[in-house]
């Protein structure tokens, strides 16, 4: 982990709604660059620990990115592992995913047509829109409050603990008129 992240790496367009406001002891890096976030969120260590997870490098600059990175697929997650540690291996990357969704440390999603893609956001089973044109993907609360769809108008004696919606549309990018037509 470097210790000297620069200001253009700080500025991340999610670093306004994603982060967390405690910080990782160990590492002042992470203090710097989450210092002052308004998501609360508990540091790397102490999530890994409550998930009974070991502690490891890879596992920490995984964390950050999903942080930084929310709804990632493994390539994008990877990169920005590789940005804070210098080498880990895709494949490395992908056992982390592998060990923090068993966990439940990590949500897995898998919009149709597109690679798995993961968040920390998690046990509240909220939805998503995403865009049909570039895959933009947002958070999407439950219409009807805090984990209706999970009480099924019919269960038929199964045991539910996820209900799948998924709003799929175009990004206000996406939809908005292209002016050179
Ligand atoms: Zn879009
Ligand atoms: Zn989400
Ligand atoms: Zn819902």
């Amino acid at each position: 982990m470097r210790e000297s992240d620069d200001a253009s790496k700080l500025a991340h367009p999610h670093r306004a709604q994603t982060g967390w406001s405690g910080c990782c002891h160990n590492l002042e890096s992470f203090k710097k660059r989450w210092l002052g976030e308004r998501v609360p969120h508990p540091d790397p260590v102490t999530m890994l620990r409550a998930a009974r997870l070991r502690v490891t490098r890879p596992r920490i600059a995984v964390l950050a990115a999903l942080h930084r990175h929310p709804h990632a697929d493994t390539d994008t997650l990877a990169e920005a592992a590789r940005a804070d540690l210098g080498t880990v291996s895709t494949q490395a990357v992908y056992d982390v995913l592998r060990a923090f969704t068993e966990s439940g440390l990590v949500r897995r999603i898998e919009p149709a047509g597109s690679p798995a893609r993961f968040e920390i956001r998690v046990g509240d089973n909220h939805h998503h829109v995403i865009c049909r044109h570039c895959g933009a993907i947002a958070d999407v609360d439950c219409a009807v409050g805090e984990r209706p769809c999970l009480d099924a108008s019919e269960t038929h004696g199964f045991v539910i603990d996820e209900a799948e919606v998924i709003y799929w549309g175009l990004c206000p990018s996406c939809a908005r008129p292209d002016p050179s037509s």
